[in-house]
């Protein structure tokens, strides 16, 4: 008998946002491979119950949540568990579990802002980072993609479109896109819940409304950005940073069905796209094994069953959050910190019902016309940019924009 054994390293993985949407997808296709991924670090906010049925079940070295309280509670479940997990708490804690040298790699999929540090310092230390959490890209994608460079770090987006796209493009595309002949990237966005409705029935809407997403089940503030398709100016960001693409050579394209996850047009005439059911668990698998293969529990693409394919241009009047996107990215240096921090500001009082949908957008282009911006510079700069930008959004809520 020939053993296999001596092929596969198990990888110590740290799951920052490990209860949410993409950190229970990243836990399901984990525990199909359990000779290739043990879990080092659970990391969530405070949905305690959770973490504590993922403890039992991976038996992570550590586990990690918001604040002291709360680390106390999960520590006495723990303990009366019979488990040896260590329970930690904070930002600083974060950072540690996605920097430690016993770690291989980290999946980052906290929501927001608030993953940016514990992201950062996993590409600081060189680990294999797969990157769900788009905003860090948004936020700071120059300090990102320098200090994977500077480290080392494999990179391996997780976001569907992105790991399409990777899939659809050779692996020396570091070497840049004109010289692989790529004419342009296409994005596909499934167009939201929203996407038939007429602007003037867009005021009414509702959070219920806006996270009842036709193709995708997610966390809240990522529905919202579907409906609001802000969520798509964020990923067009996040492809210029990932594959060092200028702003005109990536072209949203509307795709209802969400079965092509984007695709890669070559200057021979050949489309590249990567297609497969709507679940996160393919391109998360597709980063955990990369590249290698492996099983995801997601059932193969019944083309009989789909039939046809749609495309359609994107509608920048009545999604105008998508123009502010391609806006701020062009303008560059902290303007994409700036609109992110306006959208999760926007983002969280929309779903507190104290700003309507339509709002939103014109929140994020009051903040981004009234702070100057300036060069992206160091974490500080960024921070610092994503601060004022927030205080200004509450104020303007308050002054201008109050339901
Ligand atoms: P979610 O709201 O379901 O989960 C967020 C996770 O982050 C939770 O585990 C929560 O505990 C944790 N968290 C939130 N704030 C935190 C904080 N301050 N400190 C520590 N942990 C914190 O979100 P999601 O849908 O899983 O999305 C996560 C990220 O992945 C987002 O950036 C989103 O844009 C991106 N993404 C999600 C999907 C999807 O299908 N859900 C697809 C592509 C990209
Ligand atoms: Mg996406």
């Amino acid at each position: 008998m020939v053993s296999h054994h001596w092929r596969q390293i198990v990888q110590r993985i740290t799951v920052l946002g490990s209860t949410g949407s993409i950190g229970i997808s990243t836990l399901d296709v984990m525990r199909r491979h359990p000779d290739r991924y043990v879990a080092y670090a659970l990391c969530a906010h405070s949905q305690l119950d959770k973490l504590f049925e993922q403890c039992r079940e991976f038996t992570p070295r550590f586990a990690v949540v918001r604040d002291a309280v709360l680390a106390d509670q999960l520590a006495a479940l723990c303990r009366s568990a019979g488990l040896a997990t260590e329970v930690l708490y904070g930002v600083e804690a974060l950072v540690e579990m996605s920097s430690a040298p016993e770690v291989d790699a980290v999946m980052a999929a906290i929501v927001g802002a608030a993953g940016l540090e514990p992201t950062l310092a996993a590409a600081r230390a060189g680990k294999k980072v797969m990157l769900a959490n788009k905003e860090v890209l948004v936020m700071a994608g120059e300090l990102f993609m320098h200090a994977i460079k500077e480290s080392g770090a494999q990179l391996l987006p997780v976001d569907s479109e992105h790991n399409a796209i990777l899939q659809a493009l050779p692996t020396d595309f570091s070497r840049g896109l004109e010289a692989c002949g790529v004419q342009r990237i296409l994005l596909t966005a499934s167009g939201g819940p929203f996407r038939e409705k007429a602007l003037a029935d867009l005021h009414q809407v509702t959070p219920e409304e806006a996270c009842a997403h036709p193709n995708w089940v997610m966390g809240p503030k990522i529905s919202v950005d579907s409906a609001s398709m802000m969520n798509k100016g964020l990923e067009v960001i996040e492809a210029h940073w990932l594959f060092a693409a200028a702003p005109e050579k990536i072209q949203v394209v509307i795709h209802p069905q969400s079965v092509i996850h984007s695709a890669v047009a070559y200057n021979d005439g050949s489309v590249l796209a990567q297609m497969g059911n709507p679940d996160m668990r393919t391109p998360i698998a597709y980063a955990l094994a990369y590249p290698e293969r492996i099983a995801s529990g997601v059932e193969a693409l019944d083309l009989f069953k789909i039939a046809r394919l749609d495309f359609y241009p994107p509608d920048f009047e009545r999604f105008p959050c998508l123009a502010l996107a391609y806006d701020a990215l062009r303008e560059g240096g902290t303007a994409p910190a700036i609109l992110n921090a306006a959208n999760e500001v926007a983002v969280a009082a929309f779903l507190d019902r104290k700003l309507a949908f339509i709002n939103i957008s014109r929140l994020i282009e009051t903040v981004l016309t009234q702070l100057p911006g300036g060069p992206e510079g160091s974490l500080g700069d960024v921070l610092a940019a994503d601060a004022e930008a927030r205080l200004t959004a509450h104020q303007l809520i308050k002054k201008q924009f109050s339901t």
